[in-house]
């Protein structure tokens, strides 16, 4: 890849799409979060249907690999990045879930707020931590998206969370040296106005 911009490439949008019965709130929130964190123009789009095939009849659960591929067959117009939305379970072959899941600087990621709306002990946290949560995925979900490894710093939002008490630690941050990575990538990837 090489360091230079097309001076005609559109600005660039994210679209985040909530799937089935995912509320708009959410969709919107991390809309907002991805333009507030990251500059970056975002778009809500309509609701559309889980795709078919992608429920692990054994599990029980929604295959993150094969639904990131349905998704990126859907035709959605020149979005830069697409961030799918969903309530359900997720999982990869040799975990039990994952909240999120993103091919490295690929087109699609997909977060779900089903592990997200409770606590590790089982209680409910208020609304306003869920959205923050996913908030949060979403955003370390694009910035694998945008070719960000996991970060050892466990304050970076690129930090690797296998529970929700590790992602409530996270702050709504990149650190120092994610942030240079996801700079330099927004240049590579399409032209954004300055960096915050
Ligand atoms: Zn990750
Ligand atoms: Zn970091």
């Amino acid at each position: 890849m090489t360091g230079t911009t097309n001076p005609n490439r559109a600005t660039p949008v994210v679209a985040v799409v909530p799937f089935e019965r995912v509320p708009t709130t959410a969709a919107k929130v991390i809309a907002a979060h991805v333009s507030g964190y990251l500059n970056l123009a975002a778009e809500t789009l309509p609701p559309r249907t889980i795709p078919p095939d992608t429920l692990d009849p054994g599990r029980l659960q929604y295959n993150a690999a094969s639904l990131i591929q349905a998704i990126e067959a859907i035709p959605l117009k020149n979005y830069f990045k697409v961030i799918a939305l969903f309530d359900v379970d997720l999982f990869i072959p040799l975990f039990t879930h994952v909240f999120g899941e993103a091919r490295q600087n690929g087109r699609v990621a997909i977060v779900s707020l089903f592990r997200l709306e409770s606590h590790a002990d089982g209680s409910s946290p208020p609304s306003d931590r869920v959205l923050e949560r996913v908030a949060k995925i979403a955003l370390h979900e694009l910035g694998h998206l945008l070719n960000l490894l996991h970060c050892d710093d466990d304050r970076c939002l690129m930090h690797f969370s296998g529970g929700v008490d590790t992602l409530d630690q996270t702050t709504f941050n990149f650190c120092r040296y994610c942030r240079t990575a996801l700079h330099r990538a927004l240049r590579q990837g399409g032209p954004v106005t300055k960096p915050p």
